[in-house]
């Protein structure tokens, strides 16, 4: 069972890649609900604001327990800025992964892209990517392993019990992110399946590649 933090952010996206996969999955909006899960998926939204409401809502110490007790923990962006170890100048939240991120290190939110890469391990097809607002990992420690370098920065990397990626896969219709997270924690998964597109490249007001409109 994988848990989803319901608190702002992505999580219905990330609950339906996990109910394509087959994979039980629960929100986690208080601390009883850790209970029995191998993984837990923070998903993107704003750091700040996510790091306030795990405070309102009591889930910070639990959360670092159940990790503690072997709960793997996957962050995407603010997520993933929760995680980090250094966050530029601000302290450090769960500071569970040894990297340094810098926040909203591509510019302001009109700068948000989508791009594309292959990710050796992740998928042997390249996987898209969503970039919004994101964060740059600009170092990592050594337990931790880089999964996808792009120019100066890192944009996923694993250690043995975490998972980060600055980028969306949620928000796209490919769920190799998934099925490797619920490797990573011992789940079973169906086959690759790819989710119905959901439009995000038709309509949406992201660039392509790395430069994006101003
Ligand atoms: N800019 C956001 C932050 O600093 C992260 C954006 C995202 O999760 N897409 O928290």
């Amino acid at each position: 069972m994988i848990g989803i933090l319901d608190l702002q952010g992505g999580v219905a996206e990330h609950r339906e890649h996990l109910e394509y996969l087959e994979v039980g999955c629960v929100s986690v909006k208080k601390a009883e609900h850790l209970k029995g899960i191998s993984g837990l998926i923070i998903p993107g939204g704003e750091s700040t604001c996510l790091s306030k409401l795990l405070e309102i809502f009591s889930l910070k110490e639990p959360i670092l327990a159940a990790h503690r007790n072997g709960m793997k923990i996957w962050g995407t962006c603010a997520g993933a800025i929760l995680l980090a170890t250094e966050i530029g100048g601000e302290s450090p939240y769960f500071s569970v992964m040894e990297m340094a991120v810098q926040r909203n290190s591509f510019g302001s939110q009109m700068d948000s892209f989508t791009t594309e890469a292959l990710v050796d391990g992740v998928d042997t097809e390249p996987i898209p990517l969503v970039f919004i607002r994101a964060p740059k990992i600009i170092r990592v420690g050594g337990n931790v392993r880089i999964l996808l370098k792009m120019g100066d920065y890192i944009a996923a990397a694993e250690s043995a019990d975490a998972l980060v990626t600055i980028f969306h896969p949620e928000l796209t219709n490919n769920s190799a992110f998934h099925r490797y997270f619920a490797a990573k924690c011992g789940e079973a998964f169906a086959k690759a399946k790819l989710l119905a597109d959901p439009g995000w490249r038709e309509t949406s007001w992201m660039g392509s590649g790395e430069q994006s409109p101003k």
